[in-house]
């Protein structure tokens, strides 16, 4: 017993356990997309994944147009020392102005076209006006404040790829090109439920002996943030028939059904149990931290997965493992977060099991980027991860040093 409280036998303490990496590849080998597609208003696909290539039949911008507000010039006709042209014409956003005339200057407002024969646009801080003269200094380039057409985007390019989640950016790209509608994969429905008996609503008064319900938030707004629909059948009481029962209705409600708690082996943790009843059992144990009851598995033909109830397990673990496995659902090509190498700016003892720290990052005075690590890393301490930005990982019985790199994995690249 001794000896696996010290952490000293990494063997027993994992014994059963299995690897972070095998249950993630487990998952996302189990991960069925659904291929279903609609046909959406591009301003209404925000996080959706993208199902059809979007290749552009028009150039963006489509014409050469002035980058400025300022005066049109045919660059050949301006010369070293003061020069002054006449204004032979005023063209604005949204027209098309005339020839210009030879030896003329036109006045041009930003991403108007630029007339036939002009080349270059002068800013309009750096002229003066003299009735219908417009003075200025100096040789303009060819090109100069002048965007071409098809600088940005041209006839033929695909813009944008199928199995992409669509961010605000996408949505104006595939605006500019004239998408007034997109073709996104369905919403993936998602059943959820919470067990414990302890558990209330926010907005009633908490009795003695009660805690509120966070995990029931932090779902609302992971799922939302990956664009899924949320069937959510509130808290269900400590029973195995009452859980059997809330897992049967949100097996038939939906295409992946995640719950919350109840996963390990206390006499009312339930969810487990009622899973090997009515369904299949996959996985239950993974050696990370936080979250080490994580349970996978089926009811029929809907997969099941099984957050822990400690609220920075659940969040840790459904990042890490359910969101890759609703991506791959979901149609995305993408489904793996890519960690990145930073310095470490703290030093920490590993053991037995992967751990995913609340961490953030900084720049020091090597311009290094360097992740902090929050001082309080149980697992029911949600402060950490409104503080944090992302987990810092700390592979198996590894000690991490002070200026040592190490992998990290930002929040925002794991949705
Ligand atoms: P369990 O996984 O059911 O053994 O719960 C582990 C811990 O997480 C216990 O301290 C529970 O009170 C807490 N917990 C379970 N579900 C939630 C929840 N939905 N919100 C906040 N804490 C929870
Ligand atoms: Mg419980």
């Amino acid at each position: 017993m001794n000896k696996v409280t010290n952490g000293c036998d990494s063997h027993a303490l994992t014994q059963g356990l299995m690897s972070a990496e095998e249950a993630l590849q487990q998952l996302i080998n189990a991960a069925i997309p659904v291929l279903e597609t609609e046909t959406i208003d591009v301003t209404l696909s925000l996080n959706r994944v993208l199902a059809e290539n979007c290749t552009s039949d028009i150039k963006v911008p489509p014409l050469d147009n002035s980058a400025m507000d300022g005066y049109a010039v045919a660059s050949a006709n301006t010369k070293e020392g003061n020069s002054s042209l006449r204004q032979s014409q005023r063209i604005c956003a949204g027209d098309i102005g005339d020839t210009l005339e030879n030896g003329t200057i036109a006045r041009i407002f930003t991403g108007a076209p630029l007339p036939k024969n002009a080349d270059a646009v002068l800013m309009q801080e750096d002229v003066t006006v003299k009735d219908d003269l417009i003075c200025f200094n100096g040789r303009i380039n060819k090109g100069e404040n002048v965007r071409y057409a098809g600088e940005d985007i041209t006839i033929g390019d695909k813009v944008l790829t199928s199995g992409l989640r669509l961010r605000a950016q996408e949505l104006g790209l595939a605006a500019s090109i004239g998408k007034a509608n997109i073709k996104v994969f369905r919403k993936l429905k998602v059943g959820i439920f919470f067990t414990g008996d302890e558990l209330t609503q926010p907005g009633e008064t908490l009795a003695p002996g009660k805690i509120y319900n966070s995990n029931r938030a932090t779902l609302h707004g992971v799922l939302n943030s990956i664009g899924c629909e949320i069937v959510d059948l509130g808290n269900i009481a400590d029973t195995l028939e009452a859980t059997k029962e809330a897992l049967l209705l949100a097996a038939s409600q939906s295409d992946l059904v995640i719950t919350s708690g109840g996963i390990s082996v206390g006499e009312e943790d339930h969810v487990r149990i009622a899973l090997e009843e009515i369904g299949r059992l996959s996985m239950w144990r993974v050696a990370m931290k936080p979250g080490k009851p994580l349970a996978f598995g089926h009811i029929d033909k809907t997969p099941f997965i099984g957050l822990p109830g400690n609220p920075v397990s659940a969040f840790a673990t459904f990042y890490l493992f359910a969101a890759p496995f609703i991506k791959k659902m979901q149609g995305m090509s993408k489904v793996e977060p890519d960690p990145i190498p930073v310095v470490a700016g703290f030093n920490h003892k590993g053991g037995p099991r992967l751990e995913y720290l609340r961490g953030r990052l900084s720049t020091n005075d090597q311009a290094q980027t360097v992740a902090e690590i929050y001082p309080h890393q149980g697992s029911g301490v949600l402060m950490s991860t409104s503080w944090a930005d992302g987990f810092v990982i700390i592979p198996i019985n590894t000690d991490v040093k002070q200026g040592q790199l190490i992998h990290y994995l930002p929040f925002k690249n794991l949705s």
